[in-house]
This record gives C-alpha cells, sequence and structure tokens, in this order.
C-alpha cells in the first residue's frame, strides 16, 4: 500500500513509499483511512522537535470504515464505520490505564511517530481507541474528531467555563478554533488572537462565531482584553499557539484568580515569567490529549449538530500531495488539511 513515511531521524526525511499492509492482531481492527488529518504534533515531527521511531508512518488523527478484524473482537464488524483515537498501545495496570487515561500511561505508544500510523491506506488499531460513528456524521467531520476530543477535554472536562465568563483563545489553528466554539457552547464572550499569518485563520474563527478576532500584528490584544473586561482581564485564556511570545501575553491577559490552560506544546524549554503564577494566584491546568468521554461528547456534539465542522477542512489532498499538505499546515494558509488516501 502507499504510504507517507518518515525514513530517518531529523528535519524531514518524509517519503511517499510503497509500504507492508498491516494485518490486525487479535484485539485489533484493520481500518480502510476514509481522512487522515495534518496537526501540529506533525509539523513538530518533521522539524525534528517530537519523538518519533523512524521508519514510520506518520498520522494520527484518522477515520475510516473496518475492512477486518481480529478473532477476539466483539463490538465492530467488516463495513463499520469508525474514528478512532490515539494512544495505541498503552500498558493496561497503571494507575493512568486503570483510571481512564492512557495518555498518562509512561509505557504510552502512539500510532504515527513511535508505531505506523495512518497516512496510508490501511491502519490497523486495537478495538478499545475506536469509536462507532452515527450515520449522520460524516467521515469529514470525523477526521476532526480528535483536535475537537482535545478542545473537549481542555474547555469541558480540565475547566469551567461559566456562561457570562470572558474567554481568551490564543492562536487560530484548528484546535484554538476548536476551543472557542468549545467556550462559546459553554455561553461565554470569546476573543481570539493570532498574528498576521493567521489572516485566514481569523476570518474563520469570526465566521464560526468567535465574538472578537485580534490581529496582534495590528491591535494590542491586551487593550482588547482590557476593553471586553472593564480592566479586570480574562476569566479563563486557552495558550493554543505553543509559542513562548503567545504564553507570556496570556500572563498579562488572564485577571487575577484567573484559569490559564497550556494547550499548545512548545518546541523545547522556554523562557517565560512564572512569577505570574504565583503574584496573580493563578489556576494553571495543563491539558493534553483526551480521554474516552472526550470522544463521547465530541461525536454526541457532531451528531446533534451542535458544532459544525465542515467549513474548518480547508484543503483535501491525495497522499501524493502529501508536500504541499505540510507546507500549507505549516505556513498559516490552511485552517485544516486532510489527507485522502483513496484520492488520486
Ligand atoms: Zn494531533
Ligand atoms: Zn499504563
Amino acid at each position: 500500500m502507499k504510504a507517507i513515511v518518515k525514513t530517518r531521524a531529523g528535519e524531514g526525511q518524509l517519503e511517499l513509499k510503497d509500504w507492508p499492509e498491516p494485518a490486525p492482531a487479535v484485539d485489533e481492527i484493520k481500518l480502510r483511512i476514509a481522512y487522515a488529518g495534518i496537526c501540529g504534533t506533525d509539523i513538530h515531527i518533521i522539524k525534528g522537535e517530537w519523538p518519533c521511531k523512524p521508519p514510520v508512518v506518520l498520522g494520527h488523527e484518522f477515520c475510516g470504515t473496518v475492512v477486518e478484524i481480529g478473532q477476539g473482537i466483539r463490538y465492530f464488524k467488516p463495513g463499520d464505520r469508525v474514528v478512532a483515537s490515539n494512544p495505541a498501545q498503552t500498558c493496561g495496570t497503571c494507575s493512568s490505564c486503570r483510571a481512564g487515561n492512557p495518555f498518562m500511561c509512561a509505557q504510552r505508544i502512539s500510532a504515527g511517530y513511535m508505531i505506523d500510523g495512518a497516512f496510508a491506506e490501511y491502519l490497523c488499531i486495537r478495538e478499545e481507541r475506536c469509536h462507532h460513528l452515527p450515520d449522520n456524521v460524516s467521515f469529514r467531520q470525523a477526521a476532526l474528531g480528535e483536535p475537537l476530543s482535545v478542545a473537549v477535554r481542555a474547555v469541558t472536562e480540565r475547566t469551567t467555563v461559566h456562561s457570562g465568563d470572558l474567554v481568551l483563545v490564543s492562536g487560530p489553528g484548528c484546535v484554538g478554533i476548536l476551543t472557542m466554539l468549545m467556550a462559546k457552547l459553554e455561553g461565554a464572550t470569546v476573543i481570539v488572537t493570532g498574528t498576521a499569518k493567521d489572516q485566514q485563520r481569523l476570518v474563520c474563527a469570526k465566521e464560526r462565531g468567535a465574538d472578537v478576532v485580534v490581529d496582534i500584528s495590528r491591535e494590542n490584544p491586551l487593550e482588547v482584553v482590557r476593553h471586553y473586561s472593564h480592566g479586570v482581564g480574562a476569566d479563563v485564556v486557552y495558550e493554543c499557539a505553543g509559542v513562548a511570545a503567545s504564553l507570556d501575553m496570556c500572563w498579562e491577559a488572564v485577571k487575577r484568580e484567573g484559569t490559564l490552560v497550556p494547550v499548545g506544546i512548545y518546541s523545547g524549554p522556554i523562557n517565560t515569567d512564572f512569577n505570574k503564577v504565583t503574584m496573580k494566584d493563578l489556576r494553571v491546568i495543563g491539558s493534553f490529549g483526551y480521554v474516552w468521554t472526550s470522544w463521547q461528547r465530541s461525536i454526541r456534539l457532531l451528531s446533534e449538530r451542535k458544532v459544525n465542522l465542515e467549513g474548518l477542512i480547508s484543503h483535501e489532498l491525495p497522499l501524493s500531495r502529501f508536500e504541499d499538505a505540510f507546507r500549507w499546515s505549516q505556513d498559516g494558509s490552511a485552517i485544516k488539511v486532510v489527507l485522502n488516501p483513496a484520492m488520486v
């Protein structure tokens, strides 16, 4: 089968290759990939900033149709439409696994960087990571199930946003826009900030319901926050850019005794004014990945049309155009790029 493979460690090293088609283990189902999304983690992997075990097929956000099942599979059959989450392999016995948070398992092995992922025609994944897709949720919407679950986790499970709160989302990438959508569903007023290269993403955020969008190259975001909060600051701030300058701005924007949530991932250690946590009596809450309930919520939100993700996919491309796909994902010209392995 065709697959996009990171062949060696370091920057770049990507190739479209003929790759062995996987066969399902006893507890796995084999999916024909319908869509696989490109996300910030993939960009970190391409730049060599993220641990990975080459040669490995990239891609960890995906959905598809069951084509074959392992002997121990109980809940899925060929033909089922499925959306599935990483982590692909976990120990199953540590306290995080037992508590239902496999992302925190120290033995976690994720598809798409440690073992073969979804930028390919087929992928095998453990049954326990799979969710049935309701008939009324398209594969295109399901392709965004993973980033939606990240936003659901950050906004509704890790933190509490109250109706009437002022929320700031810094970084209008896909997760940032979805975080805005979730905060809007909770009843907040939401400001989204981005840089000059984020024009298109800011327009998209505004179209999808952000109350205010700010291009920080033209307007001081702190003045906007002061204006909308009558000088107090934002109740909850989600840092979704994964950039130190963004975090610096977030420390200033959050109100005293407010909540700051780093969702974005930095490319390495950063220098920032951590005294703000103490001096402003802040709550700083990390949010990484998702748990089972985040997915159940995401799928229900899609099925009940509480969120509509169609407009977030800016490009749908075949595997052969992976270079364009990664370039556009990095330079801000795309909101979300999905790869469609059936497309030529
Ligand atoms: Zn991702
Ligand atoms: Zn574990």
